[in-house]
């Protein structure tokens, strides 16, 4: 048995599971923190880091933990209809539920009595524990002659996003706050959150996704992301 101590967590807009992009990278507007917690909230323990670009964080899927593993899941790239062993696919559903993500790092921090690494491009939830961090090291770390399986490229189609007269309003409220944030949206919905079965697909219903303490609310139209809301929670 091998017992681990978080090392900090992470500060993120996602603020639910929902629309969460599926690997990192994918949003690059989305910005976060990484907090030090405990022993490990001292400079010594990041001297040098500030030399890298990005970073590997290895997280727990707090969220989820609780719901146990499953031996075969349905990974949503194959459409949410074939099924694969679990460590053939990113699921959070894992025996040890342990993510790891690459991050880019924009800057180092010391705030409010913690250092704080801001990251971009994060695909973790507000909240989540982190386990370690590492910098990313290109040479060994970015392999080009390598097969994906089902993920072979970054998916391909994107979603155009657009917003309502009335949206773009209640945008223009929060822009001094959230100077990035109708860029996050569209980078966001660009990646159809939907789930698998409804997507490439028009449907009638209005969706909500939460990023900071705001609640976007958006619908699919002639394939096409229209936000008709923004609102505080
Ligand atoms: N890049 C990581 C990896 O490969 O281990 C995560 C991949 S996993 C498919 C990405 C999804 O994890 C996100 O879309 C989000 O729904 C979920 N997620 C992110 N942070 C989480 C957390 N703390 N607890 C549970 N689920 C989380």
């Amino acid at each position: 048995m091998y017992q681990f101590n978080t090392v900090g967590y992470v500060q993120s807009p996602y603020r639910e599971k929902f629309a969460i992009p599926r690997q990192p990278g994918l949003v690059s507007s989305a910005q976060g923190r990484l907090i030090l917690t405990d022993d490990y909230n001292r400079q010594e323990c990041i001297a040098g880091l500030e030399d890298f670009s990005h970073i590997w964080i290895q997280f727990v899927f707090h969220a989820t933990a609780e719901q146990g593993w499953k031996p075969k899941v349905r990974p949503p790239r194959l459409g949410g209809n074939r099924k694969v062993g679990i460590f053939a696919t990113r699921s959070t559903f894992r025996p040890n539920p342990i993510g790891l993500s690459v991050v880019k790092l924009e800057e180092i921090l010391y705030e409010d009595k913690h250092w704080q690494l801001v990251i971009s491009g994060l695909d973790l939830l507000d909240k989540t524990p982190v386990l370690d961090i590492k910098p990313y090291i290109a040479y060994s770390d970015a392999l080009t002659e390598v097969s994906s399986g089902f993920a072979q490229e970054a998916p391909q189609q994107q979603m155009p996003v657009n917003f309502s007269p009335q949206a773009l309003k209640q945008l223009d409220r929060y822009h001094s706050q959230y100077p990035q944030l109708k860029l996050l949206i569209e980078q966001v919905l660009a990646q159809d959150p939907r789930p698998a079965y409804r997507q490439h697909k028009d449907d009638n219903k209005t969706y909500g996704m939460q990023l900071y303490q705001l609640n976007i609310r958006w619908q699919v139209m002639a394939q096409e992301a229209v936000v008709t809301a923004v609102s505080d929670c």
